[in-house]
């Protein structure tokens, strides 16, 4: 029989903790099946899960005990990919998601009632920029974008209603560095917790956790699965942060679950156990079998994919430098980047493989060069082991306003691109015939 006890701190927690990343990358969460053997973890492709009698079907509902009731809650397969995340993160409990969006939604979710607030970096994935500042505020979550290469904005921007504090890591595009030491302790000051998007970084370039956020979010559907194929998202939650006092969702009385207090029930655990009881309960965005399998095989090869991403960037931004019909290259792991020493204090290994520049030709020749890629795929996607190449502005960043726009990156003659783990000569080389198309 399979183990349907699945308790939460097996689930979720980090057996490996003494273990290397490139050892809980392969190994975190996927021991061999307990019902067959089947060392490479199944795809449970069920929706449901027989009780074994209706005493055992009311603990599972009450939350009495944890264990399977149905696969928008949790599904095996889907713990599998949240064990390894916790374990690469080094948190308490994961969420995964239908997406990356998702993630972010159900993040925020018992953090903030109507009328609070959250002060976010304005330097962020496109999308996220727009679910804030729009989706959000029916719900009457406000946001208040701030710039991140001062941490000070952080705490400045903070009002009594503040219950979070967002950024990325490494932000898309642009590729800036954030301060996550500095915005950590302004975070703590204020009580209230630092979520990070750590998409771009993932756990093999940095563990926001590591230096003092409390949360991290992910679109798996990048490096983490890795291979363009699945779109997934998780949320790690550390388990440190005290939710006493401000956060009633974890705190006060749950009717759905008779009275039961998640904080004082979970501990540690509680933001988890929310995240999977009440979010994905109620809103119902889960994860599919199929997809945590995609990136469960995607993510056992992370560190190896991550430093030949990073190694093809820097060799790409160096070349780039180099061109004349390029205004500007934004890496944050070049010397000219104004967040190079940032990335060489949370990125030592490599500053990821997603980097931004400017064409002197403007708006034209940005479109021109992206059109004019071979090997590049011109889509709306970065993480994939082939190279990608966008023109944000035509685009992810297309539903924001001009000043929006140039605020994060992602001004008219801003060509992203996403440099993948072919040999870096051949990438370099339609760089430079597209280039020379666009630029004559
Ligand atoms: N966060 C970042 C940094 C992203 O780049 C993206 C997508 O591009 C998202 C979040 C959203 O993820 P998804 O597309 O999986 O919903």
């Amino acid at each position: 029989m399979p183990d349907r006890t699945l308790d939460p701190m097996k689930i979720t927690g980090d057996p490996l903790k003494d273990s290397g990343l490139s050892t809980r990358a392969v190994h975190a969460g996927t021991a061999p099946d307990p019902a067959t053997g089947a060392r490479i973890t199944p795809i449970y492709q069920t929706a449901s899960y027989v009780f074994e009698d209706t005493d055992h079907a009311a603990r599972l509902f009450n939350l009495d005990e944890i264990g399977q009731t149905y696969s928008r809650i949790t599904n095996p397969t889907v713990q599998a990919l949240e064990g390894k995340m916790a374990a690469l993160d080094g948190g308490a409990g994961a969420i995964a998601t239908a997406s990356g969006q998702a993630a972010q939604f159900l993040a925020f979710l018992p953090l903030l009632e109507p009328g609070d607030h959250f002060v976010a970096s304005r330097n962020l994935y496109g999308g996220s920029v727009t679910q804030f500042s729009q989706s959000f505020a029916r719900l009457g979550w406000r946001v208040t974008f701030i710039d991140p290469t001062i941490a000070d904005n952080f705490g400045a921007a903070i009002t009594p209603r503040t219950k979070a504090i967002f950024c990325e890591t490494l932000s898309n595009p642009g590729g800036l560095v954030v301060d996550l030491e500095a915005v950590a302790a302004i975070a703590g000051d204020a009580k209230v917790p630092l979520m990070v998007d750590n998409t771009l970084a993932t756990p093999a370039l940095c563990r926001p956790l590591d230096w003092g956020a409390d949360i991290t979010v992910y679109s798996t559907t990048k490096f983490i699965g890795g291979h363009g194929n699945a779109i997934g998202g998780m949320i790690v939650d550390s388990g440190r942060f005290n939710w006493d006092g401000r956060y009633p969702a974890l705190t006060e009385a749950n009717q759905a679950y008779h009275g039961m207090r998640f904080a004082e029930k979970f501990g540690a655990l509680a933001y988890t156990v929310y995240g999977h009881a009440v979010g994905l309960r109620d809103f119902g965005p889960a994860m599919a079998p199929m997809t945590a399998f995609l990136t469960l095989t995607g993510a056992e090869t992370l560190m190896l994919r991550m430093a030949r991403h990073c190694e093809n960037a820097l060799q790409v931004a160096r070349h780039l430098e180099t061109k004349p019909g390029v205004a500007w290259v934004s890496y944050a792991g070049l010397g000219s980047s104004p967040s190079f020493d940032l990335a060489a204090k949370y990125l030592p290994d490599g500053a990821g493989a997603v980097l931004t520049f400017g064409l002197v030709g403007g708006y034209g020749a940005a479109v021109k060069m992206v059109e004019a890629c071979r090997l590049f795929s011109h889509l709306a996607n970065v993480g994939d082991t082939r190279s990608l190449i966008i023109h944000p502005a035509s685009t992810t960043h297309r539903a924001l306003s001009a000043e929006a726009r140039a605020a994060a990156g992602a001004g008219p003659d801003v060509v992203r691109l996403s440099v993948g783990i072919e040999d870096a000569a051949d990438l370099i080389a339609d760089l430079d015939q597209a280039l020379a198309a666009a630029t004559g």
